[in-house]
């Protein structure tokens, strides 16, 4: 699959994309470009073409729009200190992208086809990138089924598209956010998709999220469908746990058991916390380990994390078994380390030993 360039003729004139860049928010504004591309069974997929951002036409009885076939991706470019760009691990994007299309039963890409989509589509909006520390242009790589009718089936068609948005940090470190947890729904299931990022586990997530609101909490955390008592996640983000205080503390870490979405955040962030010389340990972590090991003080902090807001500090929990604090709702010291490290291998400012960082062409 190539990418043929079919820019936007008319781009957002340069002080207005400034004052989009400079407000901040995510996916308020988008680029003035995105990359489509379609797939046909038995033909296989088309060149790719990067053309002025807009809306789309789908027949009302497309099949995304009934049975929710589709599959998306988070990923973020970075501005460097010499003034490049670069896109943090776009290769594990592209391959956890393959998994959720098999899962999903659509047709997989190419993993040079997908990074190149997303280069082409960076590349031509560049000066979108926001420049300061901690922010980035968050990019959205989808596809959806676009079979045309109402037979439940895996779609013959299917289209990938790149969009993408400028994105502020989004991290007030005085404020760490507190959750709900809850017993009466569940995320995923053994055998569902809860390993796949696509959309119909974001739209069975929304009672629950605004069932937190109304418990006055931030976010939603997940519990297995089953026993509703080992800890998975939280919202859309993985969760880890500091147990003990300085060199000798471990960073714990829900494994992954297939109902977990397995974000390379938290991926990165197991080697980070490595290469500072901490402990780090995946395993299964109940409500009752959380409460009690809050409360004998063995675990100090915990934090979220995700490409959006690559980390944040979780403060208080509630459940139907009470509400306890972890901390005093300032994010801990550990968190801010493994935050600014991750941070600083993706803005260049701290050695990217692992080759995560990989330059947008010029
Ligand atoms: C995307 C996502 C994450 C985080 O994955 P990253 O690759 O770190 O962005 C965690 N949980 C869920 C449910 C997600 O959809």
């Amino acid at each position: 699959m190539k990418t043929n360039l079919n820019p936007n003729a008319n781009p957002v004139p340069d002080a207005d994309r400034a004052a989009k860049v400079a407000e901040g928010g995510f996916g308020k504004y988008y680029t003035d470009n995105m990359v489509i591309a379609e797939w046909v069974e038995g033909k296989g997929w088309s060149d790719a073409e990067l053309k002025a951002y807009g809306p789309l036409t789908l027949d009302p009885a497309t099949s995304v729009l009934h049975y929710g076939q589709e599959i998306f991706e988070g990923m973020k470019a970075y501005c460097q200190p010499d003034g490049g760009v670069s896109l943090f691990r776009p290769t594990s994007n592209a391959e956890r992208f393959n998994r959720g299309a098999a899962r999903m039963a659509l047709p997989e890409i190419d993993v040079n086809d997908f990074v190149h989509a997303v280069d082409a589509l960076v590349k031509q909006d560049i000066k979108w990138v926001p420049k300061n520390i901690g922010e980035s242009l968050y990019i959205r790589p989808f596809m959806f089924a676009t079979e045309v009718g109402l037979g439940v089936r895996p779609s013959n068609r299917a289209a990938f598209l790149v969009i993408a948005t400028p994105a502020s940090a989004y991290f007030n470190p005085s404020k760490a956010v507190t959750v709900w947890i809850s017993t009466e729904y569940v995320r995923a299931a053994p055998g569902g998709t809860g390993a796949v990022k696509t959309g119909g586990n974001y739209a069975g997530s929304l009672l629950a999220q605004k069932q937190a609101a109304e418990q006055g909490c931030d976010q939603v955390v997940w519990l297995d469908a089953i026993e509703r008592r080992w800890v998975e996640e939280m919202g859309g983000m993985n969760l880890y746990f500091v147990k003990g205080s300085g060199k000798s503390a471990t960073i714990f870490t829900p494994k992954l058991t297939g109902t977990l979405l397995p974000g390379i955040t938290r991926d990165s962030i197991l080697t980070v916390a490595k290469d500072l010389g901490y402990k780090v340990e995946e395993g299964m972590l109940s409500v009752e380990d959380w409460k009690s090991g809050v409360e004998s003080g063995e675990i100090t902090e915990i934090f979220a994390c995700g490409t959006a807001a690559v980390v944040s500090p979780v403060g208080a929990a509630k459940s139907a078994q009470g509400i306890w604090q972890t901390g005093d709702g300032n994010p801990g010291p550990i968190t801010m380390q493994i935050r600014e490290t991750l941070l600083g291998i993706q803005h260049g400012t701290i050695e990217d030993k692992h080759g995560w960082n990989v330059r947008v062409s010029s």
